[in-house]
């Protein structure tokens, strides 16, 4: 790789009278930087303490530096190399790839993060043979060429799709302005920030073409209403009942989204009241006896005497167990019975935990499915989802509540022989049921 660049690599020593009032300065900035902080906190008493012994630290360091210049030669080059070494060590420091370039675009080092993106880059060797990469290396050639910070962004396909953005800043030396003499590459990982993007993108589109369903068959109906089935009595009741059935699902979902948005909004914040886990299934479980009655299925719980309580904000329990046990008695009533259990447990750093499963005897789902069912909008069967009122939301819910409560869902099945959907929530501390007996 050539690049037009001063060849002359030995720094010219900095002059002395420079050298020591930078130094000076040095001291005099540290000082004023540490005043500023102690005082901004208000603590005055350390404000003369913490620069003094600043100050006598700096003096030592500046008096050794002086006569390590003083001894070696009036060329200055202990400078240069304290300036190298610290180089050296920045840029290890970093927590992003950074590569410096000599002239010739040879690497005079970089970080353990560098190595990571590109294992085949070694000091002393160009980086265009270790790098590969077209955009990357055009940027270089650029920011040698024009003595301007170039960027580029590219993208790995290989192992695993990952994009990055690179900086190109030429470093100039004081002495030589119009010379380039080193070339600092710093990558920054997109992957993540591309990743929500595609998250993003893909989360309108699904909530988009869930609602244009609905909706289309709403304006169908509508049209039909006022032309052909205008004087159908029989028509009418039918399509007014369809309707209906389309109204209340795009109300469900617009719930089911606003729900996500607030709790992802809340997904920091810990709720903090006490809840009895009991009173919450049995008030679900009346709320469903009618859907229980339709699909022919027997609801049974089985609870220890002692309440479990858990810290917890009432209303997303309840929609946490609303959206398990409707899913049993929905894709799960073939089996014809849904057991609930709670208990509790310790976990394996010795916490205590409330554990609520909810297992049906249905057809179960099969293991490629377990890892995605809580993804938004991800369903076995798409249109036996829609048949059943589905949303596609309700587990990516259960999953979102849980992470606020500092719980889990775990969930357990094999084809045939239904499946388990358990919730582990750390039972709230000081409560009747946080003694060892209880559990
Ligand atoms: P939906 O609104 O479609 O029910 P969920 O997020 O609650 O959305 O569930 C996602 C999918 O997981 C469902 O569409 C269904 O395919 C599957 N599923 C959930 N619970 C069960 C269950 N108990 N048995 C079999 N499949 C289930």
């Amino acid at each position: 790789m050539s690049m037009e660049t001063n060849n002359d690599r030995t720094p010219p020593p900095p002059p002395e009278a420079h050298s020591g009032r930078y130094d000076l300065w040095m001291i005099a900035a540290i000082a004023v930087v540490a005043i500023a902080l102690v005082g901004a906190r208000g603590d005055l008493s350390a404000v003369i303490g913490i620069p003094a012994a600043i100050a006598v630290v700096a003096a030592a360091w500046y008096l050794s530096r002086r006569a390590l210049i003083d001894d070696a030669t009036d060329v200055a080059l202990p400078v240069a190399l304290d300036g190298e070494d610290l180089i050296t060590d920045v840029i290890a420091a970093l927590p992003d790839p950074t590569v410096l370039l000599d002239a010739d675009g040879r690497v005079v080092t970089m970080n353990a993060s560098a190595r990571v993106i590109a294992p085949a880059l070694r000091p002393g060797e160009p980086a265009s043979l270790a790098l590969r990469i077209p955009e990357v290396i055009d940027a270089i050639r650029r920011a040698a060429l024009g003595r301007t910070t170039e960027h580029a962004e590219f993208a790995e396909r290989v192992p695993s799709g990952r994009w990055f953005e690179v900086f190109v800043t030429p470093l100039r030396r004081d002495d030589n302005a119009d010379a380039t003499t080193r070339l600092l590459l710093t990558f920054r990982d997109l992957t993540p920030i591309r990743r929500v993007e595609e998250m993003r993108v893909d989360f309108v589109a699904n909530a988009s073409h869930e609602l244009r369903t609905p909706l289309a068959a709403l304006s169908g109906f509508i049209e039909t209403l006022q032309g052909p089935a205008r004087n159908d009595a029989a028509a009418r009741d039918r399509f007014l009942d369809i309707m209906e059935a389309q109204a209340k699902r795009m109300a469900r979902l617009i719930d089911d989204l606003l729900s996500l948005s607030r709790i992802e909004l809340a997904a920091h914040v810990r709720p903090e009241t006490p809840v009895d886990l009991l009173p919450i299934v049995r008030q679900v479980i009346d709320a469903l006896q009618m859907l229980a009655r339709d699909r022919g299925v027997t609801v049974t719980v089985n609870a220890p005497k002692e309440p479990l309580i858990v810290s917890a904000n009432r209303d997303e329990l309840t929609r946490v167990f609303e959206n398990l046990v409707e899913n049993a008695l929905k894709y799960g009533a073939s089996g014809k019975r849904v057991e609930i259990a709670l208990s509790g447990a310790f976990t394996v750093s010795g916490g205590e935990e409330a554990v609520a499963a909810v297992r049906d005897y249905g057809p179960g789902i099969s293991a490629e499915h377990l890892p995605r069912l809580t993804e938004r909008f991800y369903r076995v069967d798409v249109t036996e989802s829609r048949q059943q009122g589905g949303t596609g939301l309700g587990l990516a819910l259960v999953k979102h509540i849980m992470n606020r409560h500092r719980g889990r869902l775990s969930i357990e099945s094999r084809p045939g022989e239904g499946a388990t959907f358990t919730v582990r929530l750390p039972i709230s501390t000081g409560s009747a049921s946080s003694t060892k007996k209880t559990i």
